[in-house]
């Protein structure tokens, strides 16, 4: 008996019967655009063997206008047709099945060959799109058409019509990007008729047993987007035409409506698929912000869909699905919705990977296999780095203990876990400590360890991580104290506070400082703080009176000297969401100021013009930075005993925990 009954029911599709219930959303890795399909058919492979229903491969381009980027994968030619055959074997022989997604980028497409309905630039793009013809849309039907058929010559199960988040078939659909007056614009039935065509004449080259689903937006989050009705009659059609699943899209790329970051609530839109539900007759899927079997069961038990799509919890963990069903849901490695590795690096150009889980995407380069040799190791800091080292090393075989000066595991990620709307690392230290007990790692906390207690192991990790920086600032009189000072409660702030330093943990503690309940722990607060309204009473699900923040609990200057915008290097998919956050709480964020003095009138500065100026604050919080660790390295060094260095006592200068994550497994890796 399961855990989860209503997660392993099975779903019978009519030629197909998935095993359960989750399917593995869309993620673009950038492993196709590399070529090496060794990597992709075994990262694919991973997670069909972790027991998935059913995965949806990362968007690829049914033609050259309608890719996200110059060059972005397909289905081109011959060599694709063979390599995109490796991928569907792989993962057929490890027992999965997969789709492939056709992704039209329309006007998001970064290239100056973006096509759409309408010449309307994207808020996000620097491209303007060049409005089709009738003959350019019959192409890109076409191209379209011909890729499904393609993806079933290859042996995929079927394919994904990506019909929301703003791209192309989304930019038929409204106003906003639709301006044409022809058969494909003007009344909502001309403007879905680009959707519903595509999915008839798909049905029509693929035959009946071909798995074909069609994501719809169901809440646009823009001005002027669908209206719920219109949602409705889209579905009916898109069902009409021969979809066999409706997936749920939630927010244009361009809304200013957070969707998918960690401050989201759990399962914040679910409720707007449920909607839909008994509306169409298909399977319904819903999405975002589902990391954990609990919450995939709940959603499933109140009726909110038929199935549901988690994309990121399969690079964080694999096995996600074994797990669940052997009743070993504690050993899930939690996806923290941080996008740091992944969603981050796909906008860097980067190959993604996951910031619990370094292997994601690496499975062929990063493995953890049997150690020859059972060595004793001394991991001294638990913090992520020391963390993750001793699971890697105890997991291959080898005798560890963990050493920490502090009553408890979890380094700085203790402090992360304070700040409203990163609740989810508290899961994340919770899942490292039941995966050490798992692996028998001694853990031997309150112990502030010496070098002379390190002789006799065979391999000494040290990872003693970082302390806050000293700014060395001119102090007369005045509450002056540090971010770990605040954040572990040894020291309270004062109703007008000047925060210095603008980096990650500043944003993190003028958070802290400003928000006395979470609305991450609150679903109906978050929608009101965010001005999210339900669809059915207002089109595209804006509340007409937008956002509503709670009041600040506190007044909040945050500084930096730099004279860039504060936060320009915070995260490329959640820097907006940090920033739009405190100018919701009116936080005062100024560049460009040099420090003069504290003293009881408040915090002294000098702005980048020479104006001269004295903030009047109670509390002054330091967040400058901060520096390695290392008398334990040191004296280690000294003694003449070998020992590694990770994590923030090997480099201070932007470590965070993805750094010290990655570096903690590669080295465990090779013990
Ligand atoms: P640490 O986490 O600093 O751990 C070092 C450990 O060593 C500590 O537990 C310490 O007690 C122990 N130690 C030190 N000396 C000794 C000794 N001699 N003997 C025994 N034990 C010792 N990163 C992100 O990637 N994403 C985020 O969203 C994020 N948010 C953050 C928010 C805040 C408020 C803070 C403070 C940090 C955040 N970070 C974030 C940064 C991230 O937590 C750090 O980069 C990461 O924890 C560094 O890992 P580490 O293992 O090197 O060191
Ligand atoms: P940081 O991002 O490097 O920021 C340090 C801040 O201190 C900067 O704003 C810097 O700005 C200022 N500063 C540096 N030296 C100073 C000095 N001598 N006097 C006064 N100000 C000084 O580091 P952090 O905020 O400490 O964060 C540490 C790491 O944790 C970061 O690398 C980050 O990646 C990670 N983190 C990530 C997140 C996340 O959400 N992803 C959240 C928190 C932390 P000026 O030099 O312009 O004054
Ligand atoms: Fe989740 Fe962060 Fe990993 Fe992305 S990097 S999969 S958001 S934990």
């Amino acid at each position: 008996m399961t855990d989860y009954p209503h997660l392993f029911r099975p779903l019978d599709l009519g030629h197909v019967t998935l095993p359960n219930r989750v399917l593995m959303g869309s993620m673009h890795t950038g492993l196709e655009e590399l070529g090496d399909f060794d990597r992709v058919a075994a990262y694919y492979a991973r997670r069909a063997e972790g027991g998935v229903g059913l995965m949806v491969t990362g968007g690829m381009a049914p033609n050259r206008e309608g890719g996200v980027l110059p060059g972005a994968a397909g289905l081109f030619t011959d060599a694709d047709m063979a390599n995109h055959g490796r991928v569907t074997r792989a993962v057929q022989d490890a027992g999965g099945r997969i789709a492939m997604q056709i992704l039209h980028a329309g006007r998001y497409a970064y290239s100056d060959a973006c096509v759409a309905p309408s010449p309307v630039k994207s808020p996000i793009s620097p491209f303007p799109p060049a409005e089709l013809d009738a003959a350019g849309i019959e192409k890109q039907i076409a191209d379209m058409v011909e890729m499904a058929r393609r993806a079933q010559v290859v042996g995929y199960d079927g394919v994904e019509i990506m019909g929301s988040e703003g791209y192309f078939l989304n930019q038929f659909l409204v106003t906003h990007t639709n301006k044409r007056t022809d058969q494909w614009g003007g009344s909502y039935a001309n403007r879905m008729r680009l959707p519903v065509e595509v999915l008839r004449r798909v049905r029509e080259a693929v035959g009946p047993d071909f798995i074909l689903i069609y994501r719809l937006s169901m809440i646009d989050l823009i001005p002027n987007g669908s209206s719920w009705d219109e949602v409705v009659e889209l579905a009916q059609a898109v069902e009409n035409a021969g979809a066999t699943i409706l997936n749920t899209g939630i927010g244009w790329h361009e809304a200013r409506i957070p969707t998918i970051a960690t401050s989201v609530p759990r399962r914040a839109f679910a409720w707007v698929t449920k909607k839909l539900m008994g509306q169409v007759s298909i399977p319904v899927i819903t999405s975002n912000r589902i990391n954990m079997p609990e919450v995939a069961e709940a959603v499933l038990a109140e009726g909110c869909a038929d199935m549901v799509s988690m994309a990121r919890p399969f690079l964080a963990d694999p096995d996600f699905m074994v797990k669940a069903k052997s009743g070993r849901s504690a050993q899930i490695a939690p996806c923290i919705a941080c996008n740091q590795a992944c969603l981050d690096h796909t906008f860097e150009m980067k190959v993604a990977t996951c910031l619990v889980n370094p292997q994601a995407a690496h499975e062929t380069e990063l493995v953890y296999t049997p150690a020859l040799v059972e060595k004793m190791v001394a991991v001294v800091g638990a913090g992520p780095a020391g963390m993750t080292a001793a699971r890697v090393a105890a997991e291959r075989g080898h005798k560890v203990t963990l050493f920490d000066q502090s009553s408890e595991i979890g380094g700085q990620l203790n402090m992360a876990k304070m700040v409203p709307g990163k609740e989810e690392f508290h899961g994340l230290v919770r899942w490292f400590g039941d995966m050490l007990a798992l692996h028998g790692v001694k853990l031997r906390l309150g112990v502030t360890v010496s070098a002379d207690d390190l002789v006799e192991f065979d391999e000494v990790i040290v990872a003693t991580g970082v302390l806050p920086r000293d700014p060395g600032l001119l102090v007369d009189a005045g509450h002056v104290v540090t971010y770990v000072d605040i954040l572990t409660g040894r020291e309270t702030a004062g109703e007008r506070v000047a925060v210095i330093g603008a980096g990650g943990i500043g944003f993190d503690v003028a958070e802290y400082l400003t928000t006395d309940e979470s609305p991450t722990e609150d679903l109906d607060a978050w929608l009101e703080e965010w001005g999210v309204a339900d669809p059915g009473a207002h089109r595209s699900g804006l509340a007409p009176e937008g956002p509503q923040p709670a009041a600040a609990a506190r007044k909040v200057s945050l500084l930096q000297r730099k004279s860039e915008r504060p936060g320009k290097r915070l995260g490329k998919t959640t820097g907006w969401i940090h920033r739009t956050s405190l100018q919701m709480k009116q936080v005062q964020m100024v560049g460009g100021v040099s420090y003069d003095k504290v003293d009881l009138a408040g915090l002294h500065i000098t702005r980048q013009d020479g104006t001269a100026e004295v903030i009047p604050v109670d509390t002054v919080v330091l967040c400058a930075g901060q520096l390695s660790e290392r008398s334990l390295a040191d004296a280690l060094e000294a003694k003449g005993v070998p020992c590694h260095v990770i994590g923030g006592a090997d480099v201070a200068s932007e470590l965070d925990a993805k750094r010290a994550i990655g570096q903690g497994a590669r080295l465990a890796a090779t013990l």
